[in-house]
C-alpha cells in the first residue's frame, strides 16, 4: 500500500536499518522504544491486521515468530527472557495498520499489561 508507513520502511523508501530481513519479513528498532530492546517485526507484504491474514499467509505468520526467536538470540535475550506483543485494532492500541510484532526486552515486564 503506497501510503502505509511500514510498507515504505519494508520497501526501503524510508531508509531504516534492518536487524533482520528475509524474503517475507523485516525487523527494525521502534522509533519510540518502550524497553531497552524494542524491535518491530513485520511482513514485507501489506497485511493491515492479524484479522486480515489468510490461510495462504501461514508461512509469513510463522516467519514473524521465527525472526523474533533469532533476534532475541542475537540480542542476547535468550537467557533473561523477552516479550512479544501484537496489538490488533483500536482497543488494543494498534496505531499503525500494518501487521507487526513488538519484541520487548532488557527490563522486567509486568503483567497484566496496561
Ligand atoms: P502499535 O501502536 O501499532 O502497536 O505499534 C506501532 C509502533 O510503531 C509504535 O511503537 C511506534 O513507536 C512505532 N513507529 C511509529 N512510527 C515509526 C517510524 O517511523 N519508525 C519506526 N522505527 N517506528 C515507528
Ligand atoms: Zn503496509
Amino acid at each position: 500500500m503506497s501510503d502505509c508507513l511500514f510498507c515504505k520502511i519494508a520497501s526501503g523508501e524510508i531508509d531504516t536499518e534492518f536487524l533482520y530481513e528475509d524474503e517475507h519479513v523485516v525487523a527494525f528498532r521502534d522509533i519510540q522504544p518502550q524497553a531497552p530492546v524494542h524491535v518491530l517485526i513485520i511482513p514485507r507484504r501489506h497485511i493491515a491486521t492479524l484479522l486480515d491474514a489468510e490461510d495462504s499467509d501461514t508461512e509469513i505468520l510463522g516467519r514473524l515468530l521465527q525472526a523474533a526467536q533469532r533476534i532475541a538470540r542475537e540480542l542476547e535475550l535468550d537467557q533473561r527472557g523477552f516479550r512479544l506483543v501484537s496489538n490488533c485494532l483500536e482497543e488494543a492500541g494498534q496505531s499503525v495498520l500494518h501487521l507487526h510484532v513488538h519484541l520487548l526486552g532488557g527490563r522486567a515486564m509486568r503483567w497484566p499489561p496496561g
